[in-house]
């Protein structure tokens, strides 16, 4: 089991955010990890890999973004990894 912030460098709002709860950081970090976000072209990676937290969040399923492997902007699906 490896601490948060091995081998990926966090982005400004993990940092802040897992700073500010730092009690909850590793928790933070796992349940952002366990999420994947996936593209319609089916590439996927998880919320953390992103640059973003989720964490005792609720709805929104969905997210805009450019896909970093058909370069699309499109809408991906946030699903849990189980
Ligand atoms: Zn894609």
């Amino acid at each position: 089991m490896s601490g948060p912030s091995t081998n990926h460098e966090m982005t400004r709002a993990q940092r802040m955010i897992t700073r500010l709860l730092f009690p909850f950081a590793e928790s933070i970090e796992r349940h952002s990890r366990s999420w994947q976000v996936t593209c319609s072209c089916g590439y996927s990676k998880s919320v953390w890999e992103r640059g973003g937290v989720r964490w005792l969040a609720a709805g929104k399923p969905r997210t805009w973004g450019k896909c970093s492997a058909c370069s699309e902007r499109t809408w991906h699906r946030i699903h849990q990894d189980d």
